[in-house]
This record gives structure tokens, C-alpha cells and sequence, in this order.
């Protein structure tokens, strides 16, 4: 069972597989490891105790920023996640990264923003679409078409919360016109834009 795994300067962690989502260009439906994982299924989901015992396995000097990301939506173990982000800080003194859906709210039914300050370094936010009809299409949330209004406030709250935000689509999933428009919204919402 993978709970850790590199990928160039940083370590990911492998929280859950859960995940509201089932994103047409979703990577766990074409391969079953990134990085250097093999195999990201897991058998159950590892324990906070778990996660830190594995962490003390690696070798902190070579990973410039640990990513909370793996083959699921971490927010979905919000609480763990912010106690293992402490963990991190305080032992090992790296930068923390959560990548995510900003669905955050909607999984955990409330605000989860004030929780991340002084916890999340920086936060990836997957946008993956210029509107609410788009994203149902491409990611078709559980959450249905309410979603996207709570992923771009989701994106608003991160920003003065969160020192790092940026916001992502995947290259050949929506079309050149709709990523310039992601751009756009990222650029009104003061937050990086990156096509992945
Ligand atoms: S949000 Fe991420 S893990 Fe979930 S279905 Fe989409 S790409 Fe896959």
C-alpha cells in the first residue's frame, strides 16, 4: 500500500481514494501509479499515526515541498490532513502543498478556509472549466450543478488565507478559447494560472 511517494523535488502523500468528482481526464482511470508508485488503490486508508511513520522514512533533505495529492480528493480527511500538515512544519520545517478540487466546503459541510491558515504553504486548486455547466460536464461532481459556485469561492477564500494559490486545467480536456477564459477568471481572482 503506497502512503508516500516521490515525483522530482517532492513528496506526495496518498491520503484516500475517495472523491465527489469522476473528471473525464481522471489519471486513476488510465494508470494505477504516478511518480514512483506502483500502485495507488488503497487497502484502507492509512491512519494519521500511519502517515508519520512513513514520513520518517524518507529522507526529508531531498523534497523541496510535501503535496498532500495521491488518487482521491484529500480535503476528504480535511482534519487529518491539517493535523499531519502540523506535523510536517513542526518536525520537519517544509513547505506544504495541498492539491485539490476546492470542493472542500461542500465535502466537509462547512467553511474549512480559516482552518488552513498558517497550515497550507500553498494550495493547487483544479478549475478545469469557465462555468458551471462546463465543470458538470468534465468533472460531474456529485454535488451537481452548485459545485463550481462553491469552487470559485473556494478560490476567493484561499487568497489572504493561503500564501500560495493557483489555479489549474488540464491541457486537451476544455478548448484554447475556454482555457484563455480560466485564465481570465484566475486573473480577476488574483491567482495564478497554470495548464497542466
Ligand atoms: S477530482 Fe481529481 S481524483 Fe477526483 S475524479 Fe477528478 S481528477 Fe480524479
Amino acid at each position: 500500500m503506497t502512503i508516500a511517494y516521490s515525483y522530482k523535488r517532492n513528496l506526495y502523500l496518498n491520503l484516500t481514494n475517495r472523491c465527489p468528482n469522476r473528471c473525464c481526464f481522471c489519471v486513476r482511470n488510465q494508470k494505477k501509479g504516478l511518480g514512483d508508485a506502483k500502485d495507488l488503490w488503497l487497502d484502507k486508508e492509512p491512519t494519521v499515526d500511519e502517515v508519520v511513520e512513513e514520513l520518517d522514512r524518507w529522507d526529508m533533505s531531498l523534497y523541496d515541498e510535501i503535496v498532500f495529492c495521491g488518487y482521491g480528493e484529500p480535503t476528504e480527511r480535511m482534519d487529518d490532513l491539517l493535523t499531519i500538515a502540523d506535523i510536517i512544519h513542526d518536525r520537519y520545517d517544509k513547505r506544504v502543498r495541498l492539491n485539490t478540487n476546492g470542493l472542500c466546503n461542500l465535502i466537509n459541510g462547512r467553511d474549512v478556509i480559516p482552518d488552513m491558515k498558517g497550515r497550507i504553504d500553498n494550495v493547487s486548486i483544479s478549475i478545469n472549466a469557465p462555468n458551471a455547466e462546463r465543470y458538470l460536464e468534465i468533472c460531474d461532481p456529485k454535488f451537481g450543478i452548485e459545485s463550481y459556485d462553491a469552487l470559485i469561492s473556494f478560490i476567493e477564500g484561499c487568497v489572504g488565507t493561503v500564501p500560495g494559490v493557483t489555479v489549474t486545467t488540464v491541457s486537451g480536456s476544455i478548448t484554447d478559447g475556454e482555457e484563455k477564459e480560466c485564465a481570465a477568471i484566475a486573473k480577476r481572482l488574483g491567482v495564478r494560472y497554470f495548464s497542466r
